[in-house]
């Protein structure tokens, strides 16, 4: 845990009382901190006082009396409409921040030259996040890994010098962090997301770039340059002397990572001074997880590990459950569990990655539902349709082979079964289901489990050991 020490004997409130918001609570609470907590679910509030902590409700309580509002992320500050506690907040002036502004704050006291590696962006931070963590593991380095993804920071180990905080951050937390300052800071990309939550792309995207524009003199930000508001924030922290590595997927750069076919090059001033290749390693298939990779990469290098180094342990990067997790194997068939592809844009990155897929997909759809993906409709073997969404993807499939299975088990047992008498080579039987969970499942995670669950009980089945 990170006692946090700032406001030792002021009164903050914390409202939220998550996993994040309990995390925080007990942060401030350590530092001599008096604590009040809230929420708007009762469960949460009793959750809260089992744990020892002092609740009231927020509604009764003196604003004007705390030091800091610490909101959970989840909550609305402005979109669609600023939740109740914002307006109290605000009109008594009392600063409202996140469980991340806290650690920055902490940080920059205790511990300034701590590594600090923040990572943002629409897509790809999770897998980012996870494969800086790992690289740095494998290298023998303390790496603290949380945020948006795992464990909440302030359950994390303080900063210190020589321990690197590896931290996922959502545009909600960056909302909630006026002084964020990484020492490296990383935005992936920036495509339409959440705009029911910041308004606009163009308010969405100014969110994404203050984790950039924070890096302070002396650190790196890297930046993946295939849209056009990515690229303005790289060209803005250049122009504002900060040290910039550029990623991109798609064009040459002169100073950062690109793609040369399936090598992914180095370049320095225009020269290539470092060639590698993931192809073949099975959680980084795929473009985007070029990237990612890319990131990983000019993250681990400015943390001082050689080229050589990050390379050997990115192989053996086990990948993250649900995002092209790799089961198992019968035979010659891969069985893959994509199940946090909820929408037709992520379900084109599995689609891409593989060519003789028996696809299972389906369940509550999104506006467009498949419509999107008809150029990847070649590479189908066929495919098994569940949920909701079974009768309207039938129509979109049109010719592509396609049977409406209904349920996730009947789903994966005739994929299993056809892809086993598949002629062309490499078969993979896939879920990707470009849909939500609600239908059928609680959420993308259970979906997943159900469909890992089902196919490691298929005869011959030999699992592959991935991070779960
Ligand atoms: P996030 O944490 O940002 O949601 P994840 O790493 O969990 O991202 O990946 C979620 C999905 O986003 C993946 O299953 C894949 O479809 C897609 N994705 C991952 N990385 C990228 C990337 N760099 N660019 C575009 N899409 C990506």
């Amino acid at each position: 845990m990170i006692p946090i020490t700032l406001f030792k004997g002021a009164k903050v409130a914390v409202f939220g009382l998550g996993g994040s918001g309990l995390a925080t609570c007990a942060a401030l609470q350590a530092g001599g901190a008096h604590v009040i907590a809230w929420d708007d679910s009762p469960a949460s509030v009793a959750k809260a006082k089992a744990a020892g902590y002092e609740t009231a409700d927020l509604n009764g309580i003196d604003w004007a009396s705390l030091s800091a509002f610490v909101l959970t992320p989840g909550v609305p500050l402005t979109h669609p409409a600023p939740h109740w506690t914002v307006g109290k907040a605000a009109l008594a002036g009392v600063p409202i921040i996140g469980d991340i502004e806290l650690f920055c704050r902490e940080r920059a006291a205790q511990a300034p030259a701590a590594p600090f590696v923040a990572i943002t962006g629409t897509n790809g931070k999770s897998t980012t996040t996870a494969l800086i963590s790992h690289i740095l593991a494998k290298s023998g380095r303390d790496a603290q890994m949380g945020g948006n993804i795992g464990t909440a920071i302030l359950s994390l180990a303080p900063p210190a010098p020589g321990r690197t905080h590896v931290i996922e951050c959502s545009s909600f937390q960056i909302d909630l962090t006026p002084s964020i300052d990484p020492s490296i800071g990383i935005c992936l990309n920036v495509t339409p997301d959440h705009l029911d939550r910041h308004g606009t792309l163009d308010a969405y995207a100014a969110v994404k770039e203050r984790l950039v524009a924070g890096v302070p003199a002396g650190g790196t930000a890297i930046v993946g340059v295939d849209d056009k508001h990515s690229q303005a924030m790289a060209d803005r922290a250049e122009r504002a002397g900060r040290q910039v590595v550029r990623l991109s997927i798609r064009n040459p750069v002169s100073d950062g990572l690109c793609l040369d076919g399936t090598d992914i090059l180095r370049i320095r001033a225009g020269a290539v001074v470092f060639r590698f290749s993931i192809a073949g390693v099975g959680a980084l298939r795929g473009a985007h997880n070029a990237q990612n990779a890319m990131a990983a990469y000019a993250a681990c290098e400015a943390l001082g590990l050689a080229p050589e180094a990050i390379v050997a342990a990115m192989r053996s990067f086990p990948g993250l459950a649900h995002r092209l997790e790799q089961v198992g194997r019968i035979g010659k068939v891969l069985f893959v569990n994509d199940s946090k592809a909820t929408n037709a844009d992520s379900t084109e990155k599995a689609l891409a990655a593989f060519s003789n897929i028996y696809w299972i997909a389906g369940g509550k759809p999104k506006e467009g539902g498949i419509a999107p993906l008809a150029g990847y409709f070649p590479r189908i073997a066929k495919a098994y349709l569940i949920g909701a969404a079974a009768d309207e993807f039938a129509a979109t499939l049109g010719s592509t082979p396609h049977v409406v299975a209904g349920t996730l088990d009947k789903a994966v047992a005739l994929a299993a079964a056809d892809a086993a008498a598949a002629k062309a080579p490499d078969p993979v039987v896939l879920l990707s289901p470009a849909c939500a969970s609600y239908d059928q499942f609680p959420n993308f995670e259970v979906r997943g489990a159900a469909f890992r669950d089902l196919v490691l009980a298929l005869p011959g089945l030999q699992p592959i050991d991935t991070a779960r």
